[in-house]
């Protein structure tokens, strides 16, 4: 069988040498002779656990002590709804900063719970993120919502805007992990684990201690981030295996040398790509602003800006004949599209780059 190179948007890879710890650990967890499947979340070998992945968290993105670390079930999109039941009853309102399908998402959700005002003009062609300077912001915002790294569309945020003393709340589910950031500059930081830090079934959520206890009477408490902080992300049966995975690919994270690594990394396979793209002639066409590209997800297409179905679907074929991967676009914008997460290494964005290249050379006669 040929290698399999897995460029999917999410689940995405992890590391094989988490496979391999988690191989051997999978049926006798920490000398208790049973697997952590089979163990109680109320167990001293569960909050051991608990308390390492926590602190792993806290020493890779230098968490400020003020800072709560909380792991939580519902995925990214139950992030959508806790965000607005934690967040807006302060004035009722919050601003949104729509970048892309999951931001828009976001903003949808927010409305059964506030008042939400759209920063930037509606669009459907998210190819970048408009200059701070034009955005409408509203300063009596309960905080303002930014997804950093649209998953789909492929436009990421190059520096943290500044939104003049209102709580920034952040969706990073897809580049988390990915580079150093200043948390102090954040209120909120949420991410889902199954693009870069692991597998489907928690979302970690980094929160400064002073925007809790202000969640809606009406807020589940599954989702309040009080109630969550309060029982140490212990108050039902918590998503053990999925957090456990997560706290294995941190680890390896810091073994290989941390975030700054870990950015080093994302520079040169991200690069590797775009330049494939830029000088294939307009062969290759990647629709996002040169300051927003991704460097987690890169979305491109074939023949022309629209894209060619038929060059397209044959691109995937030949890529997948040398397992490559998972490499369509998401289904509401086609292409393709190429994740370069952490466990994705430079040896496989090579093959990708070379695959594009043969097939160009193929179709310029
Ligand atoms: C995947 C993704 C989500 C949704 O995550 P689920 O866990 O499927 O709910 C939200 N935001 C971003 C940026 C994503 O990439």
């Amino acid at each position: 069988m040929v290698k399999i190179h897995n460029f999917g948007a999410g689940p995405a890879k992890l590391p094989e040498e988490v496979y391999d710890i988690i191989k051997d650990e999978l049926t006798n967890f920490d000398g208790t002779g049973i697997s952590l499947l089979e163990t109680s979340h109320r167990s001293q070998t569960y909050f051991k656990l608990n308390t390492e992945i926590q602190d792993v968290v806290r020493r890779l993105l230098n968490v400020p002590s003020n800072y709560k670390i909380l792991f939580l079930a519902g995925g990214g999109q139950g992030q959508f709804a806790a965000v607005p039941l934690n967040l807006i009853s302060r004035t009722g309102t919050a601003d949104y900063v729509v970048t892309g399908t999951w931001s828009d998402k976001a903003a949808k959700e927010a409305k059964k719970y506030g008042k939400v005002n759209l920063v930037l003009p509606p669009t459907d062609r998210f190819t970048g993120i408009p200059d701070v300077s034009t955005w409408k912001l509203d300063p009596n915002a309960s905080y303002v919502y930014i997804c950093t790294n649209e998953t789909v569309h492929g436009v990421e945020f190059d520096s943290i805007p500044d939104t003049k003393g209102v709580p920034l709340v952040a969706d990073m589910s897809s580049n988390i992990m990915s580079k150093k950031i200043d948390v102090s500059k954040f209120g909120v930081i949420y991410g889902g684990a199954q693009k870069n830090i692991g597998t489907a079934g928690v979302t970690l959520v980094i929160v400064r201690e002073d925007l809790l206890n202000q969640a809606l009477p009406i807020c589940p408490s599954i989702l309040d981030w009080t109630v969550t902080a309060k029982n140490d992300s212990i108050l039902n049966t918590p998503p053990m295996f999925a957090i456990y995975v997560m706290g294995r690919v941190l680890q390896w994270i810091e073994r290989k040398g941390g975030l700054d690594k870990m950015a080093e990394m994302a520079t040169k396979k991200s690069s590797l790509v775009y330049k494939a793209i830029e000088e294939s002639n307009g062969f290759y066409y990647a629709p996002v602003a040169k300051n927003s590209r991704s460097k987690m997800n890169i979305p491109f297409r074939i023949g022309s800006p629209e894209g060619n179905d038929v060059l397209e679907k044959e691109f995937l074929k030949g890529a997948e004949a040398r397992g490559l991967i998972q490499l369509k676009g998401h289904r509401m914008v086609g292409g393709i599209r190429a994740s370069t997460y952490n466990a994705v290494t430079v040896e496989e964005v090579e093959t990708l780059v070379n695959s594009m290249k043969d097939f160009h050379k193929q179709h310029s006669k």
